[in-house]
């Protein structure tokens, strides 16, 4: 007989435990309590284009990327590898000239960077390229800034780029986080793109699911409680399972500790701009602003009304209300003079964007899986705050389900 298996929650971990456990002809039931798949992989449509609850980047070279998603039929946009950084009102582009040649003028003349940095950038970038993800999350862990300060970068160059870059990729400026994600990161940058898919990022979940087409998906389905055996919907109703895995996003149900979580905002305006089009980030360099950065998705991939939209980033809580957040970013971008013309056109507050993790992992152990008799959990949150941490969690525990079965 076939094993019946209940997964709540049908975020990209989720679904990705529900294609490992597909494949061993499990009987599968996704709970999701909103009424779409994709957790927090989220976008609205407006007008025929898409609109990311916050700024999220696929990473090409992401190991799990490349075994569970197709980037061709994904339409990736990709950006150039390099960052265009503002500092006290100048313009400074850093990027790769190994990878894109037009970078080389500017990586020469690069006021943000000292010849030493340069040095070290291209050292660490082979380094990294020849070190193992495995010797990665082998590595002592030590908070990034103190990893970069010992490798010998100028403090010029860990204010201007390191903080802004790896600031909005963590959502934290202070870069606290474990050099395991900044040797990881920097090795994904050097091995690949980072890129949008064209239908945004929820895309990604739909295209795991079209891989589920025998799985029961309950949409709008909370379930409030998991026991051995168990599952109990918010209507009281339940329902018996082989094994129960808990995808929730750390909701409820784990017995780890609880956790906290990284914030943003995310801003999009529609704008008039002369600024040519650049398939580039942009960071803000400066200190005390409230953008972190910014970025002109029609510039990967065009409106079809030929409109101009800008996405602005701010990260950590920076303890405003949200009228006096959005006219402090608006004024910020009036300094900055990057638009003629702008008008706010969404809104996104993520108040449980990534987990705060004090140690990360590549994969989770085997012990954070594992809850109670043939009950599991699953997600980032037991590994790293990214999308490939995610995969790896979801895969992980559906081979400790396809072991016993
Ligand atoms: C703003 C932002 C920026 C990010 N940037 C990046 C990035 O640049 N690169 C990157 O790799 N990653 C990024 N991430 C992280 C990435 O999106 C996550 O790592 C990943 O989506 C987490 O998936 P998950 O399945 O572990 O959890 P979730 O996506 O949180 O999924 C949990 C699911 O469980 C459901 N659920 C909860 N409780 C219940 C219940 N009681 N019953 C039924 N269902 C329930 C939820 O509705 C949700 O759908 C970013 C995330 C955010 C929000």
């Amino acid at each position: 007989m076939k094993n019946k298996i209940a997964i709540v929650g049908a975020g990209i971990s989720g679904l990705i435990s529900a294609i490992e456990l597909h494949k061993n002809q499990c009987s599968i039931d996704i709970y999701e309590k909103s009424v779409d798949i994709g957790g927090r992989t989220k976008t609205d449509q407006i007008e025929d284009y898409c609109y990311d609850h916050g700024f999220q980047a696929l990473l090409t070279a992401y190991p799990y990327v490349k075994k569970y998603l197709d980037l061709d039929k994904l339409e990736i946009q990709k950006f150039l590898p390099g960052a265009e950084i503002i500092f006290q009102g100048k313009k400074h582009i850093i990027g790769d000239p190994t990878r894109n040649i037009s970078f080389i003028k500017s990586a020469l003349d690069s006021k943000i960077a000292t010849i030493g940095d340069k040095i070290k950038t291209l050292r660490l970038s082979n380094e990294l390229k020849n070190k193992s993800v495995a010797a990665i999350f082998d590595s002592e862990e030590i908070p990034t800034h103190t990893y970069l300060q010992e490798y010998g970068f100028s403090e010029r160059i860990i204010k201007r780029f390191f903080v802004p870059f790896f600031g909005g990729i963590y959502l934290e400026k202070k870069l606290s986080t474990s050099s395991r994600l900044f040797e990881f990161v920097f090795k994904m940058f050097a091995e690949g793109y980072s890129s949008i898919p064209k239908l945004g990022i929820q895309s990604i979940a739909y295209q795991l699911k079209t891989k589920l087409s025998h799985v029961n998906f309950f949409l709008g389905q909370s379930i409030n409680h998991v026991e051995s055996g168990l599952v109990t919907l918010s209507d009281g109703s339940q329902k018996e399972y082989d094994h129960i895995i808990i995808a929730n996003g750390a909701h409820n149900y784990t017995r780890s500790n609880p956790i906290t979580w990284k914030s943003c905002v995310n801003l999009y305006y529609e704008v008039q701009s002369d600024l040519k089009s650049q398939k580039m980030i942009s960071l803000i360099g400066d200190e005390n602003k409230l953008i972190n950065n910014f970025h002109f998705p029609t510039d990967l991939h065009p409106h079809p009304k030929g409109k101009r939209i800008l996405s602005v980033t701010v990260v950590e809580d920076q303890g405003l209300k949200d009228d006096k957040l959005i006219k402090s970013v608006q004024s910020e971008l009036d300094d900055l003079g990057i638009v003629q013309k702008s008008k706010l056109i969404k809104y996104f507050k993520i108040d449980r964007a990534l987990p705060q993790l004090n140690s990360l992992q590549y994969v989770p152990k085997d012990e954070d899986l594992i809850l109670d008799h043939n009950v599991y959990t699953t997600g980032d949150h037991l590994a790293m705050g990214s999308l490939n941490a995610a995969m790896a969690s979801g895969a992980k525990v559906a081979e400790l389900i396809n072991q016993k079965i």
